[in-house]
């Protein structure tokens, strides 16, 4: 039977493969056309989303929607998801086995949206790509791996806690729609790859 956003999405509300649905109200799949160009990748629902159903849409996502507008964007043109689909309680940060249950859908997710760039917001979401890269060294640099850019930044929940994040994540930002036309000529990563950690800005496109 073919795969779908919606099927996915079904199997993540009814989903008892971790612990984090005995606290879930409402599971959090993501949100966005099956088309999508962009796709960005969040850490876990924190207590809004969770009431929701909807990825991003507490102050963070308040943040994120500004950030989008920055460069044309709005949330409608980007497919919006987690790396855990379940509110961790008390947002504390999701387990290795709870990526691990969570991991199958994001990779249907990612094969079925094929996006020409996926945007890691946090380090759980770049920890899939570069496991042992430092988001303060590598945030703002995009690699190409399988075809797509890989483009981890800052989350904004950090930059909210830590004001002096803004601007290098609104730099980041005002960044994607050169790199989005530059996709192609990019050249692919060695499949082991991580950005280099002291990377000069004008020479962060490969
Ligand atoms: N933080 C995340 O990582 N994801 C959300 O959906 C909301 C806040």
């Amino acid at each position: 039977m073919t795969d779908t956003l919606e099927k996915i999405a079904e199997e993540v509300r009814a989903c008892a493969a971790c612990e984090l649905h005995h606290s879930r109200a409402l599971g959090v799949p993501g949100v966005g056309p099956a088309n999508a160009e962009i796709m960005f990748i969040g850490e876990g629902p924190g207590f809004h989303e969770n009431q929701q159903g909807q990825p991003f849409v507490g102050a963070a996502g308040d943040y994120l929607n500004e950030l989008l507008q920055l460069i044309g964007l709005s949330r409608q043109d980007t497919f919006i998801t987690n790396v855990v689909k379940c509110r961790p309680p008390g947002n504390r940060d999701p387990l290795p086995e709870e990526i691990e249950a969570c991991k199958a859908f994001l990779d249907r997710q990612i094969v079925l949206i094929n996006p020409k760039m996926i945007i890691t917001l946090g380090r759980y979401s770049m920890a899939r790509w570069f496991p042992s890269a430092r988001i303060s060294k590598v945030h703002g640099q995009a690699r190409r791996m399988g075809g797509r850019l890989i483009y981890p930044m800052y989350h904004p929940a950090a930059a909210l806690h830590q004001p002096s994040l803004r601007p290098l994540l609104e730099e980041d930002f005002r960044r994607i729609p050169e790199l989005l036309r530059q996709v192609d000529s990019i050249a692919e990563a060695a499949e082991d790859e991580e950005p280099p950690e002291e990377q000069p800005r004008q020479l962060s496109l490969f």
